[in-house]
C-alpha cells in the first residue's frame, strides 16, 4: 500500500468514526465545458504584463518540416514533450504592455483565422477588463499571420482603431517586395498575399522602426532576424527588472530550446535563426533575464537554462500577487 492510501483510508476511517457525512449536492453540477478566463499578469519593475492567452494550432507537419533532422528523433522529441504525433502543439500568448502611461501590445494575436481552437484573444482581453480602444500601440514582431492577423477581423476593420501600428522596416519590405511574391513557394505565397491584406489599406498609418528603436521608454527592439528577415524581439526594462520578449526567436522549447540547431521549415534562413536562437538564448540564460515567448505554453514566460545539448525552458510559478 502506498502512504497516498493509506492515508486516504485512515481518513476515510477516522471520518467514519466521528459519524461525519460528506456534504451532498441537491443536484449535480452540469460541465461547464468551456475554459475560464486565460490571462496571467506579472511586472517588470513599473510595469505592468499581461499575457493573453490566443490559444493553440495542432500544426500538421511531416518528414520535411526539421531540416537536417531525422524524424523519428523529431516525433519521439514530440511525443517526450506529450505532443501528439506528427501534430506540433503551437500556443499562442501575446504580450499587453501598461507602461504606467501607455497600453503597448506586442503582436496581435490570430485574431480567430487560423484555427478553431486558438482566437480566445479578444475574449481575455475582455476578462483582463481591458477596452480595445484603450490600446495606444501595437508594436509587430514579423509579418507572420499569427502575429498580425489581429489587427483586423475577417471583415477587414480595425480591431485596436485608436492604436499606433509599428512594424520592423525590414519585414515591410520583404514582404511588399512583389518579386519575392512571385519566387516564393506556393506554401508561402499565402503569407505575402494575408500581409497585403492586413497592410494595403492602412499603409499609410503604419510607422516603421529599424533594429534598436526604442518604441516607448523602456521598451527597445533588438534585430532577430532568420526567423524572418525583420524578424524582432523586444527589450523591457523598468528600474532593476528586465524582460526579454523573444516573439519567434524558439517556437516551442519543448523542441527548439532543446534542440536549438533544428532548423524548422518556417525559419526562412534556417543557419541564420540558429545563430540568433543561440544568442538570445545564451544571452537570458547568462543573466537570467525573465523571458517570455510567443509560443511557449501559457503564461509564457520563464526562464532559460543551459544544459549540455541546448536550452530548458522552466516557467514561472503561477503568482496570485501581481
Ligand atoms: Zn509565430
Amino acid at each position: 500500500m502506498t502512504d497516498f492510501t493509506r492515508r486516504n483510508l485512515i481518513a476515510g476511517a477516522s471520518l467514519a468514526a466521528a459519524g461525519a457525512a460528506a456534504p451532498q449536492a441537491e443536484a449535480a453540477t452540469p460541465p461547464a465545458g468551456k475554459q475560464a478566463p486565460s490571462v496571467y499578469r506579472y511586472r517588470v519593475g513599473e510595469f505592468e504584463i499581461t499575457a493573453l492567452y490566443d490559444g493553440v494550432w495542432y500544426r500538421p507537419i511531416d518528414e520535411k518540416f526539421v531540416r537536417h533532422a531525422d524524424y523519428a528523433e523529431v516525433r519521439r522529441e514530440m511525443s517526450d514533450a506529450f505532443m501528439p504525433e506528427e501534430k506540433l502543439a503551437t500556443p499562442f500568448t501575446t504580450v499587453l504592455v501598461n507602461t504606467g502611461k501607455k497600453l503597448i501590445l506586442l503582436d496581435t494575436g490570430t485574431g480567430g483565422q487560423i484555427a478553431s481552437t486558438a482566437g480566445s484573444f479578444s475574449d481575455n482581453l475582455k476578462a483582463a477588463g481591458i477596452d480595445p480602444k484603450t490600446i495606444d500601440q501595437i508594436v509587430i514582431s514579423h509579418f507572420h499571420p499569427d502575429h498580425i492577423n489581429g489587427i483586423k477581423t475577417k471583415d477587414n476593420a480595425l480591431i485596436f482603431p485608436n492604436a499606433e501600428i509599428m512594424v520592423p522596416e525590414a519585414e515591410w519590405k520583404f514582404w511588399n517586395d512583389d518579386a519575392n511574391m512571385r519566387a516564393a513557394p506556393e506554401g508561402l505565397k499565402i503569407v505575402f498575399h494575408n500581409v497585403r491584406r492586413i497592410f494595403a489599406d492602412i499603409a499609410k498609418d503604419v510607422t516603421h522602426y529599424r533594429p534598436g528603436k526604442v518604441v516607448a521608454p523602456g521598451i527597445e527592439t533588438v534585430d532577430a532576424a532568420g526567423h524572418t528577415p525583420g524578424h524582432a524581439v523586444f527589450a523591457l526594462q523598468s528600474g532593476k527588472e528586465q524582460l526579454m520578449v523573444l516573439s519567434d526567436t524558439t517556437q516551442h522549447p519543448a523542441l527548439f530550446a532543446r534542440h536549438p540547431d533544428w532548423q524548422p521549415q518556417f525559419d526562412i534562413d534556417g543557419a541564420q535563426a540558429v545563430a540568433t536562437r543561440r544568442k538570445l538564448l545564451d544571452r537570458a540564460a547568462a543573466d537570467r533575464t525573465l523571458v517570455t515567448g510567443y509560443h511557449f505554453p501559457f503564461p509564457a514566460c520563464g526562464h532559460i537554462v543551459k544544459t549540455t545539448t541546448g536550452y530548458e525552458h522552466v516557467p514561472v510559478l503561477w503568482d496570485i500577487n501581481v
